[in-house]
């Protein structure tokens, strides 16, 4: 994988940059109301350095030993979210190092972090994740099941859900993803509205390289892009 200068890098978030504003314009959002996340998985740490070289703050790994090796010694300001599935074993890892985990989608795993986190008196931001493409490929609860899972949700002290995150339809048409996003909006909002354990479930996690259009204009607060600002991945995941 041949490494991004700091120019190269910088080329390509001012074009994503474009499409950002762009897309905000479209439906009359502020660009403050996304956060862009820096999806570096599979780029070298390098990369992460140039990123924060540029103002980057806020950066995505979908696979916990590589957050550990990027972002375990933490650096003022920077936050780590995890995106992909975590294996329950790597639970605790993923507690240590992350700041906001997305991928969650089992009572299990929550309970299982509420005790990990009650041990080191942390508080973790936790995304629901949905299967809205209803691919078997990805993760995620099944979007019939989703309400009734959110209603069970415990109590977590050190837990805060902050809201639902998915991942649109791989068919290269980015307004296949839209009925998904849709979905996740209207959950989001039912959801903030009950307050409660519910007080802080603001975020949509939605929109990735080829789909954040669609996903900024159903509301998307997070987008998690890494090929438009980091190129191409030795592997695809
Ligand atoms: C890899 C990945 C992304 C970034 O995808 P791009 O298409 O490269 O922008 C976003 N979300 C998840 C969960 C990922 O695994």
């Amino acid at each position: 994988m041949p490494e991004l200068s700091l120019e190269a890098l910088e080329k390509r978030r001012e074009a994503l940059e474009t499409r950002i504003i762009l897309a905000c314009k479209a439906c009359q959002r502020p660009r403050e109301s996304v956060t862009l996340i820096w999806v570096s998985k599979f780029h070298p740490i390098t990369s992460v350095e140039n990123a924060i070289q540029l103002g980057a703050k806020e950066f995505g790994e979908n696979r916990v030993q590589e957050a550990i090796e990027k972002f375990s010694t933490p650096r003022a300001g920077i936050h780590c979210h995890i995106i992909g599935p975590i294996q329950a074993n790597k639970l605790r890892k993923a507690a240590s190092v992350a700041d906001s985990i997305h991928s969650i989608a089992s009572l299990d795993a929550i309970h299982k972090l509420e005790s990990i986190c009650a041990e080191t008196g942390k508080i973790l931001d936790i995304l629901i994740q949905v299967n809205t493409s209803e691919e078997d490929t990805k993760s995620g609860i099944t979007m019939s099941e989703t309400e009734s899972f959110l209603l069970s949700l415990p109590e977590a002290p050190h837990l805060r859900y902050r809201g639902l995150m998915t991942i649109g339809k791989n068919t290269g048409r980015a307004e296949d993803s839209r009925a998904g996003f849709c979905f996740l909006r209207e959950m989001r909002d039912k959801m903030h509205a009950s307050g409660g354990l519910f007080e802080n479930f603001s975020e949509l996690s939605m929109g990735m390289t080829e789909d954040l259009e669609v996903a900024i204009e159903e509301g998307a607060t997070l987008i998690r892009v890494g090929t438009a600002l980091f190129g191409e991945r030795a592997r695809l995941i």
